[in-house]
């Protein structure tokens, strides 16, 4: 089952000018930044009440977050969606016809199991799963 928006990723060029930026806006400050190297982005967090706003800054030329701004500069990138049981909701969208860009999940930034739906499935919006990885102790 689909829950929560769990954030929305915003993919800017300067993470760095980018923080202050929003730390403006929110007036508090980034709680995390994190890179991801297998996808080639820097990522910081910042929670706004229940909601959380992901930055992107691609750190190389191949990124996806670079190509995106290559094309349609800064901007909303993706929303993401929190799901208890991700694997299951990647057979579930499958058999409706969605396009999962990655048949397994991935380990996504904020310690989370993450797969990426094909825009072209989804009116032009770029949607992300996430599961949260238990903590095991
Ligand atoms: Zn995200």
């Amino acid at each position: 089952m689909i829950n929560k928006i769990e954030h929305i990723g915003i993919a800017v060029k300067d993470i760095k000018k980018s923080n202050e930026l929003f730390e403006k806006l929110f007036g508090k400050p980034h709680y995390k930044i994190e890179e991801v190297v297998s996808e080639g982005v820097k990522t910081s967090f910042f929670k706004v009440g229940a909601n959380k706003i992901e930055l992107l800054e691609a750190t190389n030329g191949d990124s996806p977050i670079a190509k995106f701004i290559n094309k349609r500069g800064e901007g909303i990138h993706h929303i993401a969606f929190k799901v208890n049981d991700i694997e299951a909701e990647i057979s579930r969208l499958k058999e409706e016809g969605f396009v999962v860009l990655n048949e397994k999940p991935k380990i996504g930034a904020d310690n989370k199991l993450v797969v990426f739906l094909h825009p072209k499935s989804t009116n032009g919006v770029l949607i992300e799963l996430c599961q949260e990885i238990a903590n095991k102790e």
